[in-house]
């Protein structure tokens, strides 16, 4: 209806001129195109290259809940398995706000450096944070996630932790087929997901702080126990003191548990994801344990459970 300004009837009235109604189909959704659509071949050609974007989109099949992407997902992962395998994957558990992101950060930048390529993934089922994607915000990542020779994944955002975990599993596959060689998965050490992690991974380290009183810090006993390194991170500042003397509790602590079927003997380390220090050592911890469950048969054991599993 039309107001005519000036008609005295209206004369106190001032009634603005509304909109149209807006149509009922988004006009620039009818002007993209379709997502182009790969046939294996191609995803499997584009992942052996190393082609991020392809290894990205074959992640998002294996997410997918649809009947045809799975089963394309599948045999794409079929194909790649001969190619996996070929990577260090690690573990790494910590309650929120120990410094996870920043270290997997500086962790990604050290390895980089130093010429591997590096992902990371994260289980974490449970945070209502991102619909369960601990790194949906990559921003927590920012210098690694600009690197060419990273690729940085959020936990699937539905289902089961079971589902979540085997969809890792999955992508794990994809990431070490297109020359990943070293695979980080994060997890909140809060929960279940520490198991699942623990049961795809080479290495689990735990990062813990010092100097909150309870050493222990919310982390059960049982995960203390999946441990095959603690790092004590923070040690910066006033609180490097406080650092020293956390390691030496754990240490003793550590000394409470059987021994590991690895034969290995979890190392404690200190060190500054924000200053960047004691970084170093905590990957020539990792590669000694390496080496030393390569040598004694341990690392290909269980690298063969977990491909049973
Ligand atoms: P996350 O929740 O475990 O991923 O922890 P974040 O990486 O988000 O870090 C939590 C907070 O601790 C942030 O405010 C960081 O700036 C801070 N932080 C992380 N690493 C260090 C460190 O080595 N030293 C100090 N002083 N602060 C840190």
């Amino acid at each position: 209806m039309d107001y005519p300004e000036n008609d005295a009837q209206f004369a106190y009235l001032k009634v603005n001129k509304g909109v149209a109604d807006a149509p009922s189909v988004n006009p620039y959704f009818i002007k993209t195109r379709p997502l182009k659509i790969y046939t294996t071949a191609e995803y499997v050609e584009g992942i052996l290259r190393g082609d991020i974007a392809m290894l990205s989109r074959a992640v998002t099949l294996i997410e997918s809940s649809k009947e045809a992407h799975q089963q394309q997902a599948l045999q794409i992962i079929e194909q790649c398995l001969p190619y996996s395998g070929r990577s260090i994957r690690v573990g790494i558990t910590g309650v929120p706000g120990c410094g996870k992101s920043t270290s997997i950060n500086v962790f990604g930048m050290h390895l980089i450096q130093k010429g591997h390529k590096v992902a990371v993934l994260a289980i974490d089922p449970s945070s209502a944070r991102t619909k369960g994607s601990i790194l949906g915000d990559k921003t927590r990542m920012e210098t690694l996630a600009r690197e060419p020779h990273a690729f940085i994944r959020p936990s699937p955002s539905a289902g089961s932790l079971g589902g979540v975990a085997h969809k890792t599993r999955e992508t794990i596959i994809l990431c070490e087929a297109a020359g990943f060689d070293v695979i980080m998965i994060e997890t909140v050490g809060v929960g279940q997901s520490e198991t699942a992690v623990h049961s795809m991974v080479d290495f689990f380290l735990l990062i813990q702080l010092a100097g909150t009183g309870d050493e222990l810090q919310g982390i059960k006993r049982g995960i203390m126990e999946m441990a095959d390194g603690i790092a004590i991170n923070k040690a910066d500042g006033d609180n490097v003191e406080h650092a020293k003397i956390a390691a030496g509790y754990f240490r003793n602590a550590l000394h409470l548990f059987p021994p590991s079927d690895s034969g290995w003997i979890p190392k404690v380390l200190t060190y500054s994801g924000k200053e960047q220090t004691g970084v170093a050592a905590i990957w020539e911890m990792i590669d000694e344990y390496v080496a030393f469950t390569k040598a004694n048969g341990y690392f290909d054991l269980k690298r063969q459970e977990q491909a049973n599993y």
